[in-house]
């Protein structure tokens, strides 16, 4: 049988575009597809046909020579032609697919995959956060089954491609649609899409190649970390199929809430109390800080209400620039029992504030008064 033109199969013009051969291609694939069209023999001779004239016309270096010596150009028959490719090669269905779908909704099933992320929570105390720490954490992960190797059969035993799907695990059929007719996949049934058939399954794993074991990894947790932080670790997340690279693990940290010390961002946060004397005199007092009891010295006449800093009592950045500082916050307390001598003392307090404000004529209390009224 003579090779009709490459144009013709493909419906097209001479001086079609690239575009246009493409969308004719694609349309006519779908069409002549042998797994939408098991009973018609022809259909798979016609499908080569039109990929063929695709390779040929999608290649600008491959039309040139076409349209200028015909098929001897392609047939390797020309002197010097192009044998490299006259074969129209296409073992794969697969590959077809791909191209027509991006490969994005479709991932090859006998390719390499890569292993899923995991996912970890860990809980850490305020100060564990703060300074870091190493910890053993136990990941439950699937590997392959050491008993098969991860094949699935029993040892002794092989595996062979499915017969119905020819090892893809899927099978095309076409559909009738008001856009035309399309062709879908579904799951081979005989061997429910692994694409293999296993005689005898393995004991171990029961046929699926892969166990769920129980790891536990070192994990290094930086000082630093927050609620919310994220910890990668590259590597360590599910194994990869067929030869694919592993996931990821992630940790994902969550910190206590602390009795004493708050955090904003990588400075501490504390409350502390001191006395009307202490305010009004100055003095030094012990607060906690995350390394234990630290002096503090409070300037006289200090405000309840004002913040002190402690320069770099914080947190550690956790990416390493610096510390965080500490900041107190002073509550100044009014006593509320008093004993006859703090409250002969206050009573001379108020004397004396009194005679001090006699120039403007109105006694200490009154100015009191008349501040709360307004
Ligand atoms: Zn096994
Ligand atoms: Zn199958």
């Amino acid at each position: 049988m003579a090779k009709r033109d490459y144009y013709e199969v493909l419906g097209v013009s001479r001086d079609a575009s690239p575009d246009e051969i493409k969308k004719a291609f694609r349309k006519l694939a779908r069409q002549y597809h042998p797994d939408a069209n098991k009973e018609d023999k022809n259909a798979a001779e016609k499908f080569k046909e039109i990929n063929e004239a695709y390779e040929v016309l999608s290649n600008p270096e491959k039309r040139g020579a076409y349209d200028r010596f015909g098929h001897a150009a392609t047939d390797g028959q020309f002197n010097g032609g192009f044998g490299g490719f006259g074969g129209a090669d296409f073992g794969g269905i697969g590959d077809i697919f791909d191209m027509f779908f991006g490969g994005g909704g479709r991932q090859r099933r006998n390719g390499p995959e890569p292993g899923a992320d995991l996912r970890v929570d860990m809980e850490l105390t305020f100060e564990e956060a703060a300074f870091g720490l190493e910890k053993d954490v136990k990941i439950p992960r699937t590997e392959n089954c050491s008993t098969c190797g991860g094949s699935g059969a029993a040892p002794g035993t092989s595996k062979r491609n499915c017969d119905v799907c020819h090892g893809t695990g899927q099978i095309q059929y076409a559909q009738s649609t008001p856009f035309g007719r399309i062709v879908q996949s579904r799951t081979c049934d005989r061997c429910r899409g692994a694409g293999v058939i296993i005689e005898k399954p393995c004991p171990t794993c029961r046929g699926s190649g892969q166990v769920k074991r129980s790891r536990t990894i070192k994990v290094k947790i930086p000082a630093g970390v927050d609620t919310g932080s994220r910890l990668r670790l590259a590597g360590e997340g599910e194994i990869g199929l067929r030869g694919g690279p592993p996931g990821d693990l992630f940790v994902y940290i969550y910190v206590q809430p602390h009795a004493v010390f708050k955090r904003e961002g990588n400075h501490v946060i504390i409350d502390a109390e001191i006395n009307f004397a202490q305010a009004a005199l100055g003095d030094e007092i012990s607060v906690p800080t995350l390394e234990g009891q630290a002096k503090l010295k409070v300037p006289e006449g200090t405000q309840s209400g004002t913040v002190l800093r402690m320069r770099n009592k914080g947190i550690p950045d956790v990416r390493g620039y610096g510390r965080g500082d500490q900041h107190v916050r002073i509550k100044v307390v009014t006593p509320t029992r008093l004993t006859s001598k703090q409250r002969e003392l206050l009573r001379e307090f108020g004397r004396i504030e009194g005679q001090k404000s006699r120039g403007a004529d109105k006694g200490f209390f009154e100015k009191v008064k008349d501040a709360f009224t307004g």
